[in-house]
């Protein structure tokens, strides 16, 4: 392994580490599908590997790329974004008071109201820009966890990292942040006082749209977090082998990957400002964005590859433009090289806080001319 404290992290991904295989020498490791590992005679385990639900050693470059990214003291990944983000909730207790943001990952909010309550957590949904209402909400003692997404799905909506973790710490609650938007290429939350970042690897970490992970990185390696991996071996929320090794080929490339959609996205924002079709371009690298000074605190080497613009004409002028379009691909998720186009108040349904009128704009790296006319004349088309 080279000393990754030493190289850049661009270098850190593209190398996995530098990691090679010891048995053949191979640069890209081989996919371990095994499910059960030889027992010693003495009845030890001396690989330190018994079992695929426990200790797959599929997981142990990815997970050490990633922690390495992020700082970390630990990583873990899992069977998606969602088995991530709500193992982290169900490693609290029955009456634990949670805070999580009113805009965020749709299908975690709808679990946090629908399924986390159920099971007995509190949970408040707060606006995670407005750092006074935090203070307020959290409850010394009895707020376990305060989680964050920033830039938030689908606004982007920017929370000030450094304020929130004061807030949750004073306050006796761990610290989460949802950086999938952001990846390890723009935020490294521990380092403005998270104590668990969380990704939907499905989206920048692998970047092709053609798996789903999670992961899990974390400050301390402490008790919470060996609770949360006995609850991983023990609900089997882990990741298949093959999916593991895809992760992997894909994190080599994040940093061109990342670098490249959002630049895409800064200038497709810029140009889209001035479109006459376009109420309003939601980007936190636009200087009018209202978390834009938080962001450019936060955020390094640019603001991320995702965006939304507002449709005027509405919801109907909204659908219609992504109807038009022919380089953005009309579907859900992001994070992908190719760019995506979406209506996400249909994909959220009734109770969603997202504004009828926004499209949701994953950024690809194809060429940004080429992405600008195709949405210019979509937006055109639909506004005739
Ligand atoms: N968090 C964010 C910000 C997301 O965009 C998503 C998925 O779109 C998730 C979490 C959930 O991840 P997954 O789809 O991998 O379960």
């Amino acid at each position: 392994m080279s000393d990754e404290k030493r190289l850049d992290p661009a270098t850190v991904a593209a190398q996995g580490l530098g990691w090679i295989d010891e048995a053949t020498r191979a640069i890209i490791p081989p996919i371990h599908v095994s499910s059960t590992y030889l027992r010693d005679p003495d009845n030890a385990y001396s690989s330190g590997h018994m079992y695929i639900r426990a200790d797959n050693p599929a997981f142990e470059q990815p997970e050490a790329v990633l922690n390495a990214l992020e700082g970390g003291a630990g990583a873990m990944l899992f069977s998606s974004g969602m088995a991530a983000a709500t193992t982290v909730f169900l490693s609290l207790k029955p009456g634990d008071h949670v805070v999580a943001p009113k805009i965020m990952y749709w299908a975690l909010r709808h679990w946090l109201l629908n399924f986390a309550t159920g099971w007995g957590l509190e949970v408040e949904l707060l606006d995670m820009t407005d750092l006074v209402a935090l203070a307020r909400a959290v409850r010394p003692g009895k707020t376990k966890l305060v989680w964050v997404e920033t830039p938030a799905n689908p606004t982007w909506d920017i929370t000030d990292l450094a304020g929130a973790a004061r807030i949750a710490h004073a306050a006796g609650a761990r610290f989460a942040v949802d950086s999938t938007a952001a990846s390890p290429v723009l935020t490294r939350p521990l380092e403005h006082g998270a104590d668990l970042v969380m990704h939907s690897a499905t989206k920048y970490l692998n970047g092709h749209s053609d798996l789903i992970a999670g992961a899990l990185v974390t400050r301390a390696d402490d008790d919470h977090w060996a609770r949360i991996r006995l609850m991983r071996v023990q609900s089997g929320n882990v990741l298949g082998s093959f999916e593991a090794w895809l992760l992997m080929r894909g994190m080599r490339t994040l940093f061109p990957r990342v670098r490249s959609a959002a630049a895409n996205a800064r200038a497709l924002a810029e140009r889209l400002s001035a479109h006459p079709g376009v109420a309003q371009v939601l980007y936190p690298g636009l200087k009018s964005f209202a978390g834009h000074a938080v962001a450019a605190r936060q955020m390094t080497g640019g603001f991320g590859g995702m965006f939304s613009i507002r449709v005027k004409g509405g919801e109907a002028a909204a659908i219609a433009t992504a109807a038009h379009a022919k380089i953005w691909k009309r579907a859900t998720s992001l994070g992908g090289v190719e760019s995506l186009i979406e209506h996400r108040a249909s994909i959220e349904g009734p109770t969603t806080p997202c504004p009828p009128d926004l499209l949701r704009l994953s950024a690809g790296i194809e060429d940004a001319d080429d992405l600008a006319r195709d949405l210019e004349a979509a937006l055109e088309a639909a506004q005739r």
